[in-house]
C-alpha cells in the first residue's frame, strides 16, 4: 500500500487547500491596494484582507470586488460600525460594484477537494497572467 496516498485526509487538505487560498488573494489584495489601509491611508500598521460580506460565502470568499486592505485598527473600526463600514465601503465601490457583489453572493461554489484544487490552479493562472481580478471569480 502507499503510505502518502493512505495518509491523505480529505477533510484536513480541504482545509489547507482554503488556508492557502485565503493567503493567496490576501497577498494579491495587499498588492493591488499598495500594502495601503483603503481607510486611513496607513502603509507602515499591520495590513488585513477585510471582507465585506463574511468569508462563510465561499462564492464569494476569493472574490476581489468582497475584499479590501485595511489596518488592525480600521479592520476592528468595521466589525464595531457595521452601519460605518457598509457606508463606507459602497461609497469606495460604487453602486455598479456592490450590485455585481450582490449578485455573485447568490452564486453556489462546491468546495470538494477536487473543486479547491481546480480553483487554486485557474487562480494562480489567472494571477500570472494578469488576469486575476474583480468579478474574476467564477
Ligand atoms: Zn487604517
Amino acid at each position: 500500500m502507499n503510505k502518502s496516498i493512505a495518509h491523505i485526509d480529505p477533510k484536513a487538505e480541504r482545509k489547507k487547500l482554503i488556508k492557502e487560498l485565503d493567503k493567496i488573494v490576501g497577498d494579491w489584495i495587499k498588492k493591488r491596494d499598495g500594502w495601503t489601509c483603503q481607510r486611513c491611508g496607513s502603509t507602515t500598521k499591520q495590513l488585513n484582507a477585510c471582507h465585506f460580506y463574511s468569508r462563510e460565502g465561499k462564492a464569494i470568499r476569493w472574490e476581489p470586488l468582497n475584499i479590501t486592505t485595511l489596518c488592525v485598527g480600521c479592520h476592528f473600526w468595521g466589525h464595531k460600525n457595521p452601519l460605518g463600514f457598509v457606508r463606507w465601503y459602497s461609497e469606495k465601490m460604487g453602486k455598479e460594484k456592490m450590485d455585481i457583489l450582490e449578485l455573485k453572493k447568490r452564486n453556489r461554489l462546491k468546495t470538494s477537494l477536487v473543486n479547491l484544487q481546480m480553483i487554486k490552479q485557474i487562480m494562480l493562472q489567472q494571477i500570472q497572467e494578469g488576469t486575476f481580478g474583480e468579478g474574476s471569480m467564477f
